[in-house]
């Protein structure tokens, strides 16, 4: 193995050449404001010789053929000289291009790679400011999900939601699908009358008659966050400046599981400085959204999973409301410094948790969160896979999608957490609130972060840093230094198992969190007998709980051991959830057996329609 020390990095970075997006004249000037990483592997596009500045979007969205139709107006920057753009697509239906006079372009789509889709090559005529690229997205589009009525929760209408990370909004739009590349955009979206679209934009909050609807997104973004939701949902106020858009049917749960939104964007706020974007709203979506939260500019897409009904699953809202900073402010570059969006929205996450719920708890989730990552480490050891619990990765041809692990969540939340503890918290929160305003509407590279904290929160401070500073960025497992965990609650909890394992059920569990109840049912034994499980049922009745944070732990148990009364109970939550957190480890622990192996497929062969690619994906090749 060889292993690059952080001097080579910030030499590489050094070398990425900057540019300025926002020019006058249809060439690009050399600035020091922007910077446009041109290494990354995971798209065909060529920012150091053209990038989009804006796109305009003219879009129709049907739903008899699942297709959305219309044309993407890219205003592009481009250096003198350059003759040719390139654009990331997969599985689209090219029409046409034509150029800002009406001129046809000729253009070229390239071979299909099954990750990283075809590059579509435009020629340009050398004059033109706009390209135009009529379309329309194919039946596999992979960030698009096509719902029946009967896949929502009111089970009304169809819905239709789009998952864009990390490289799947090229599978909607032909565009320059790279974190490193920011745009602003408008879109006009005709959808059926009588449902209402959404947007990563401003956006509207009636149903209107025309079925057209208008957006505009003024800060530039990353590609990875356009995003659209078309459905009968209907919006309620939260506070000022937040509010929830849901089915009629799950509205008046959502409003009151979300109450503390306002709260958190102020709290977030005094932590890290003012939110950016104008409104934050959250949409709730049907069940088989892939992920927890999806942290689409201005508009949260959430899973249902969290509506617990006592407001203990949405330290979620706090994660996505706190990427509004990391992450959609501050971006990483390429999907190898994941890292530098998710590990720092967990630390503001936890910080926002604390400031709102306490120390107590927030020490809850930190504890969580070590539990996850040695858990993921220890895997990733065991598998020969220890490239995989660096920091900083290198996912040249993989899918960026196996970057989704707890290294990038809760390493990186550590490494964090760690700096702080080194530092103080003063000096920390002085240090973020700066790396988050000098870098607002900018990408970074963890070479850049690494000379930025050197500077400003080592030399600044007259700190030296921290000796292991590149071991946790570049080295693979986890430092010595890793920061310990002091969670009182799940001590308490931890007594509770122990007494509990006497066959004592003596204990209070009153007071308990889902994340309690989480801690409980995932450290109890691994070998636990049937007669075990129909107890605690009998007790505490988890098979039928309707939380989904306790019913994905207490399934993993249940599908360890193939627990006949839990099983009909565990297949309807598999079919009836899309999100991959919940549905990986139980369907891995049910194909260690050749019996569980067979009652997957079964599962699977009805679930699988109900699931987004991200989660199929996955899933097919677990079950091959
Ligand atoms: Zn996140």
């Amino acid at each position: 193995m060889w292993r690059l020390t952080w001097k080579f990095w910030i030499s590489l970075a050094i070398f990425s050449i900057g540019y300025a997006c926002q020019t006058k004249k249809n060439e690009m000037k050399i600035s020091k404001d922007m910077e446009i990483y041109s290494n990354d592997p995971h798209s065909y596009s060529r920012p150091e010789e053209a990038v989009t500045e804006h796109i305009d979007l003219d879009l129709k969205v049907d739903f008899k053929s699942k297709l959305i139709a219309g044309t993407a107006t890219l205003t592009i920057s481009k250096k003198p000289g350059v003759n040719r753009i390139f654009l990331d697509t997969k599985d689209l239906r090219i029409l046409d291009v034509k150029n800002d006079l009406g001129e046809s372009l000729k253009y070229k789509l390239g071979e299909e790679d099954s990750i990283l889709g075809a590059a579509l090559t435009i020629d340009l005529n050398g004059h033109e400011r706009k390209i135009s690229i009529r379309y329309t997205t194919g039946e596999q589009a992979e960030a698009l999900q096509w719902l029946n009525p009967e896949q929502t929760a009111d089970k009304t209408d169809p819905f239709l939601f789009s998952q864009s990370q990390a490289i799947l909004a090229r599978s909607w739009i032909p565009l320059q699908d790279s974190p490193g590349i920011r745009c602003t955009y408008n879109a006009k979206v005709e959808v059926p009358k009588g449902m209402m679209a959404l947007m990563s934009a401003e956006n509207p909050q009636e149903i209107n008659d025309s079925g057209i609807y208008h957006f505009s997104m003024p800060q530039p973004i990353p590609s990875y966050l356009m995003a659209l939701a078309v459905g009968k949902v209907e919006f309620a106020r939260i506070g000022d400046r937040t509010g929830v858009y849901a089915e009629p049917g799950m509205l008046k749960r959502s409003v009151e599981e979300f109450s503390e939104m306002e709260d958190m964007l102020m709290i977030a706020e005094q932590l890290y400085g003012p939110y950016q974007w104008g409104r934050y709203d959250l949409i709730v979506l049907p069940p088989s959204f892939p992920f927890g939260g999806m942290e689409n500019p201005r508009i949260t897409f959430a899973t249902p999973t969290i509506l617990a009904g006592d407001k203990s699953l949405t330290s979620l809202v706090a994660h996505e409301l706190a990427h509004s900073w990391s992450g959609n402010l501050v971006t990483n570059a390429t999907w190898n410094d994941f890292w530098l969006n998710e590990g720092f929205t967990v630390y503001f996450e936890y910080r926002i948790m604390e400031a709102l719920k306490g120390r107590d708890y927030a020490e809850m989730l930190s504890s969580l969160s070590l539990q996850g990552l040695l858990d993921e480490v220890d895997l990733f050891m065991k598998s020969g896979k220890e490239n995989a619990t660096k920091l900083k990765l290198d996912l040249a041809g993989a899918n960026p999608d196996d970057g989704v692990t707890a290294i990038a969540y809760d390493k990186g939340y550590f490494f964090l957490r760690r700096l702080e503890e080194y530092v103080g918290r003063e000096k920390f929160d002085e240090f973020l609130n700066l790396y988050f305003s000098k870098h607002a509407f900018k990408s970074n590279h963890t070479e850049a972060f690494l000379v930025f904290l050197k500077e400003h929160l080592f030399e600044k401070n007259e700190i030296k840093p921290i000796e292991d500073l590149n071991e946790w960025v570049y080295d693979s497992g986890l430092p010595s230094s890793l920061p310990a965990v002091d969670s009182k609650r799940f001590k308490r909890v931890d007594a509770a198992i122990s007494q509990w394992i006497q066959n004592d059920y003596a204990f209070d569990v009153s007071n308990w969190s889902s994340h309690e109840w989480v801690h409980f049912i995932k450290n109890l034994p691994k070998d636990l007998s049937a007669e075990s499980m129909q107890k605690l049922d009998e007790k505490f009745d988890f098979t039928n709980s309707g939380n989904a944070e306790i019913l994905g732990v207490w399934f993993v148990h249940c599908s360890r051991k193939l627990y006949e009364p839990s099983l009909e109970a565990m297949s309807n939550f598999l079919i009836r959830t899309g999100r991959r957190k919940f549905l990986m480890p139980v369907y891995e622990e049910l194909v260690k057996s050749g019996e569980g192996r067979k009652i997957a497929k079964e599962i699977y062969a009805k679930a699988r329609p109900n699931y987004h690619f991200v989660a199929s994906s996955s899933l097919d090749r677990l079950l091959k």
